[in-house]
């Protein structure tokens, strides 16, 4: 088995890594994985940010 992002070859443990929220394997290798992760982690963040954001102008704008 091969790494969908770089064609690398999968080692066992690798090959293994499964993504609990789709129940489906990630076929890919921890460098690529640790890469997505940490892109899917800066748009929870993000999002996160966000909102705490909108929530407190909101609350400014109910003090008004
Ligand atoms: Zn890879």
């Amino acid at each position: 088995m091969r790494c969908r992002a770089c064609n690398d070859e999968l080692t066992d443990y690798e090959a293994t890594l499964k993504d609990s929220r789709a129940d489906d394997y990630f076929d890919l290798c921890v460098q690529c994985l640790t890469s997505t992760r940490q892109a899917v982690f800066d748009s929870e963040l993000e999002t996160e940010y966000n909102v705490l954001k909108n929530y407190q102008s909101s609350q400014e704008e109910s003090e008004d």
